[in-house]
């Protein structure tokens, strides 16, 4: 399996209990995993770890077949090639859409090339001289998207991307991403609490409740 998620358990300093309580679940390459639960039932957190933001305290998690933590191991986030889209985007106000979507490509050379290739995929070509505070909230999330897949993660996580849009753009953006992931081909974890948006995005469902898991299943 591509991604090997295997007995989390993650407890938050000075927090009562554990947040995570064995969490288990594998995915394969180029797939999408829905992860749907209530909030506080520990969402982010299961992508925090995966990231490497947080450390567990047992378990493992694999990607790729390289082993990020582990009781012996930890990887810095950094070198973990992960891609992360947040709910408020997180993108850098003073640069423009090129700037924002080539931030982190290391390799000079391959800046205009791959802008290009992102600007496709996300379509938002004409744009890439604009400041990001003059775009819409969806154009804003395309930005963020094509950033994180501009540096070629090996997965990229998302964290409840669809929350701070207005409600009546929400499908709109939804069929978007659902089209961008697809033809990027990357392996995906998407976190939300709204199960129309996890039904329309994923090949596979996992429920989480009060840092477990209580059901995993593919989507049809
Ligand atoms: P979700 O994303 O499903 O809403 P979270 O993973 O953010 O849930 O949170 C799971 C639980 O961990 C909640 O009870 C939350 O209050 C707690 N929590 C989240 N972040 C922290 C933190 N930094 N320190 C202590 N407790 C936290
Ligand atoms: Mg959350």
């Amino acid at each position: 399996m591509y991604l090997e998620v295997k007995d989390l358990c993650f407890r938050y300093k000075n927090a009562k209990e554990d947040t995570l309580k064995n969490i288990s679940f594998s995915l394969s390459e180029g797939s999408i995993l829905g992860v749907l639960g209530d909030s506080g039932s520990g969402k982010s957190t299961i992508l925090r770890v995966i990231a490497g933001l947080e450390k567990p305290y047992s378990g493992y998690v694999k990607v790729n077949s390289n082993l990020f933590c582990s009781d012996k191991v930890f990887v810095q986030p950094e070198k973990r090639d992960i891609g992360m889209v947040f709910q408020d985007y997180a993108l850098f106000p003073h640069m423009t859409v090129k700037k924002n979507i080539v931030f982190g490509v290391k390799d000079k050379s391959k800046k205009e090339y791959i802008l290009k290739e992102m600007l496709d995929l996300v379509n938002l070509n004409g744009f890439e001289n604009r400041y990001t505070y003059e775009l819409s909230g969806g154009q804003q999330q395309r930005v963020a998207l094509a950033r994180s897949l501009a540096r070629k993660p090996s997965i990229l996580l998302l964290d409840e991307p669809f929350s701070s849009l207005d409600a009546s753009l929400q499908e709109k953006i939804r069929n978007e991403l659902n089209e961008i992931l697809r033809a990027s081909k990357i392996t995906a974890v998407f976190v939300s609490h709204n199960i129309v948006d996890v039904k329309a995005i994923s090949d596979y469902i996992l429920i989480c409740r009060d840092g477990m898991v209580v059901d995993f299943y593919k989507n049809i």
